[in-house]
């Protein structure tokens, strides 16, 4: 098979990422220091130094479907050494940011997600989305919303009803995980093509068997946070991600449970406050709210680093769901009702949101970063 590869440099690509917090990338001299100091880089390929080159060249279609753009878990200890502060680890964050927007459809989407004054907008689409199923609802007698509900334990499902929550919820849930579906298999392809023209394989197609015990043995790698444990920068920021993914992971067992409660075994809330489940639910809350901060305190300490609009609007999600969710809870258990019915209204747009706009956003760097840590171990990268 030839490796003749036509170099066809993409102008866009290389202002868009520089737009990204990539800014700093003409200043490498490709001396290297970075693929020395970088704990992921094989020993037969000079990573990241080649990325830099080849993002300064536009080399768009080998970049963006590139798993080891994905492997890069943003340490910064190349940023730290580079002679020339070029900022490496930025550049393959801004690169990162760009594939995301170019594997997720629609496009447009993407661009609003990322463009900070677009913001007010993106909330508002579900705010008024649940005033207005709520209120469609009230005029053919569901009474899926009330103002002033009556009652001896008033709780949030007493103002907006968690048939209103699920039938906005669940379809936006699958919509996304349709856009991951499409964008991934496209990512697929783009890495698969790219490990037969770098001669990493030979196999015409990826064998699925095969990429899903890929799949499952590098878990426990993502679990423990093994990469970021090798890192020398910026070794404390495993403990905050740590928190984040588990507080998701818990929210989200959490959320499947009481679905199941509710529709499948008929148990009504409000749930007792010494139920297992509830306490996964608050933790997770918490382990939002700790973790977000950690994450934040490190941002703002780390002055030479890049903070784009995309870090904050992460942060801002993990933190604000995390508060309105456990705001929520104590409104309710101090009978603070109106501030409750408010603040879980909040509470589901920020879900929301998280659902529709997480394939155009950072935290699309879950499902990519686990794809390409699969194939790398599918295709043997050392
Ligand atoms: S990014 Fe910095 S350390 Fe890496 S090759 Fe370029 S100048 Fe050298
Ligand atoms: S940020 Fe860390 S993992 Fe990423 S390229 Fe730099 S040294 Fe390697």
């Amino acid at each position: 098979m030839s490796n003749t590869y036509l170099v066809e440099p993409d102008v866009g690509f290389i202002k868009e990422v520089t737009k990204l917090g990539g800014q700093d990338l003409k200043k490498c001299f490709q001396c290297a220091t970075c693929s020395v100091a970088c704990p992921i880089s094989p020993d037969t390929k000079p990573f990241p130094r080649k990325e830099m080159l080849a993002t300064s060249w536009g080399l768009k279609d080998r970049l963006i479907g590139n798993g080891d753009i994905w492997l890069c878990h943003n340490c910064g200890d190349c940023s730290t050494l580079c002679p020339r502060g070029a900022k490496p680890a930025d550049v393959l964050s801004a690169v990162r940011s760009y594939a995301v927007s170019e594997y997720a459809i629609p496009k447009a989407l993407g661009k609003a997600v990322n463009k900070p004054g677009l913001l007010p907008i993106l909330l508002a689409i579900p705010a008024i989305l649940f005033l207005v199923v709520g209120t469609l609802s009230n005029m053919v007698g569901l009474d899926w919303l009330s103002f002033a509900p009556q009652g001896a334990e008033i709780w949030q499902h007493d103002y907006i009803n968690n048939l209103l929550v699920d039938t906005i919820m669940v379809p936006t849930f699958f919509a996304a995980l349709a856009v991951f579906a499409l964008g991934l298999k496209r990512f697929m392809a783009d890495m698969h093509a790219n490990a037969l023209l770098e001669g990493k394989t030979t196999k015409e197609k990826i064998d699925p068997a095969g990429f899903v015990q890929a799949l499952i043995k590098i878990i426990p790698t993502i679990f423990k946070h093994q990469k970021f444990s090798e890192c020398g920068e910026n070794k404390e920021r495993a403990t905050a991600h740590m928190m984040v993914l588990f507080g998701f992971i818990g929210l989200f067992i959490v959320t499947n449970c009481f679905f199941i409660a509710e529709w499948v075994l008929h148990i009504e809330g409000p749930y007792n406050q010494i139920n297992p489940v509830k306490w996964i639910g608050n933790l997770g809350g918490i382990a939002l709210i700790i973790g977000g901060g950690l994450m934040v305190a490190h941002r703002m300490s780390k002055k030479d680093q890049i903070n784009s609009y995309k870090d904050w609007y992460l942060l801002g999600l993990v933190m604000g769901l995390g508060i309105t969710g456990l705001l929520t809870e104590l409104l309710r258990l101090g009978e603070l009702h109106g501030a409750m019915a408010v603040t879980y209204w909040l509470h589901l747009i920020l879900i929301w949101a998280l659902f529709a706009y997480t394939p155009f956003s950072k935290l699309a760097h879950l499902v990519y970063r686990t794809v390409a840590m699969a194939y790398q171990e599918y295709s043997g990268r050392s």
